[in-house]
């Protein structure tokens, strides 16, 4: 089931990486002895068992899976040395690595003249951008549509900066309207827009806001953690594509590696328009940076020690599989997109179940038929757990009775959000097994409603 044979390959290129010290003195390597590890190795791997598959089709929950085999063992290689990206004395291969990597990453939006680097995550990197934004203009409102990631209230809470969520329309993107009233007050120092809310894929109208901003002129923070990936894509809806399509005209763009980039967790990357930006991170650090004049990574981000194996992973990642139009890794993306729309479309002509809006990206949330809200989302449980006695994994969400309203019919609004289920069909193979997928959510669906009548 996992991917064992590119194994094979990292004896080899590890070989490699010792080539190029051979010219130091020999010494004793650390070693704990082959049968130590191995019990405690098999130990680990028991452990571990004890997890849902994100690495086969069948899990089609939450935003997981595994790193592409060539992140995985580029990541591997690099631990044998463990570079640390803060300065160039700690990491001076992968620090260049980095710079590559995240270039070609700012390239997706045009941006050639920009500042940029990796970071822990998502929220590491959001933490930055919001910091950035809260320095050039302290004390005004931080917005942020009702369905962007918590972690801009709560960053913004950390940050001291006021926050305030917008209202979002009934397909979870942020209400354009509600923002162009609210913005109108004079306060607000950044918008941030959502490219792909966690929860269901939903594109906030990025082309609207930018209009605003030329009206008002307020920052934008494209929080594209989710879906950054998909200006590569030729498949996206008219709406969604719009709104990607000019990302690269906000001030402050964060997108996630571990996400859609088939990274490793911890690697999330955070980009600024104007490189000014990195005059707000200057320190005086007494020990660190000795070896260049050159920039130091740890010079332009809040964090200090980072891992040099994660630029080394996103350096090879991107070297097998270019952020091109067309090409394989956009294909894949596409491939995910195809797959949640094929089982939207199945879900939207079978009476037993309610869907909200068509995906924007490449997740889809549904509710089984019934004649209350409450009911509903107690049978949306039922389904998730019969669907997982069958190996099927889903993922429960809790979203606003609003985004469903289109189709609820005469249900008893008796709760203001619905329990649903939600599939997030991130892994390119999920095109090939919708059928298998439909099937055994089909047979779920027939034992718990069944059940019901
Ligand atoms: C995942 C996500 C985050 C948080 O990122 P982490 O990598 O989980 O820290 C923030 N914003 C959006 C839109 C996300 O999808």
């Amino acid at each position: 089931m996992l991917d064992l044979e590119s194994l094979r390959l990292f004896s080899e290129v590890a070989r490699k990486l010792d080539n190029g010290f051979r010219r130091l003195p020999a010494f004793q390597n650390q070693s704990p002895g082959m049968a130590r590890l191995a019990e405690v190795l098999n130990a680990t791997a028991e452990r571990l068992q004890d997890n849902y598959p994100y690495f086969h089709p069948l899990y089609a929950g939450q935003m997981l899976k595994p790193p592409h085999p060539v992140a995985r063992l580029a990541y591997a290689l690099a631990m044998w040395i463990n570079p640390n990206n803060h300065a160039l004395d700690g990491g001076r291969a992968t620090s260049a690595m980095e710079k590559e990597a995240v270039a070609e990453i700012a390239g997706m939006y045009g941006w050639k003249n920009f500042l940029g680097h990796l970071c822990g995550g998502g929220t590491m990197a959001n933490l930055e951008a919001l910091w950035v934004a809260g320095q050039l203009l302290p004390g005004k409102k931080i917005l942020a549509s009702e369905q962007a990631h918590y972690t801009h209230g709560r960053i913004s809470g950390v940050l001291q900066l006021p926050f305030e969520s917008v209202p979002c329309d009934a397909r979870g993107r942020m209400d354009v309207n509600a923002l162009a009233k609210r913005v109108g007050r004079g306060d607000v120092g950044t918008v941030v827009a959502t490219m792909g809310t966690t929860a269901t894929g939903s594109v906030d109208p990025l082309p609207e806001i930018l209009a605003l901003r030329a009206k008002h002129g307020f920052r934008i923070h494209a929080d594209a953690a989710y879906g950054g990936y998909f200006v590569l894509t030729e498949n996206l809806g008219e709406d969604a594509e719009r709104a990607v399509a000019r990302i690269g005209e906000a001030d402050s763009i964060v997108i996630d590696p571990h996400k859609h980039g088939l990274q490793p967790y911890g690697c999330g990357c955070v980009l600024f328009r104007d490189p000014e930006a990195g005059r707000l991170y200057k320190h005086d650090s007494p020990y660190t940076y000795f070896s260049s004049a050159e920039l130091h990574l740890g010079e332009i981000s809040l964090e200090c020690s980072r891992p040099g194996a994660a630029a080394a992973a996103l350096w090879a990642t991107q070297r097998l599989l270019p952020l091109e139009k067309g090409g394989e890794f956009a294909g894949g993306l596409e491939r995910g997109r195809k797959a949640a729309l094929a089982l939207f479309g199945k879900l939207r002509e079978d009476v037993r179940f309610v869907t909200a809006f068509s995906p924007e990206l490449d997740i889809v949330v549904f509710a089984p038929k019934a004649t209350s809200v409450s009911g509903a989302s107690v049978l949306s449980r039922k389904i998730f757990e019969a669907a997982a006695r069958r190996d099927l994994h889903l993922a429960v969400a809790e979203l606003p009775v609003r985004f469903w309203e289109e189709n609820l019919g005469a249900a008893k609004r008796d709760r203001e959000t619905i329990a649903c289920l939600r599939s997030v069909l991130i892994k390119p193979e999920h095109f090939d097994w919708v059928d298998r997928i439909w099937g055994l959510l089909s047979s779920s669906a027939d034992e718990i409603l069944g059940a019901r009548n």
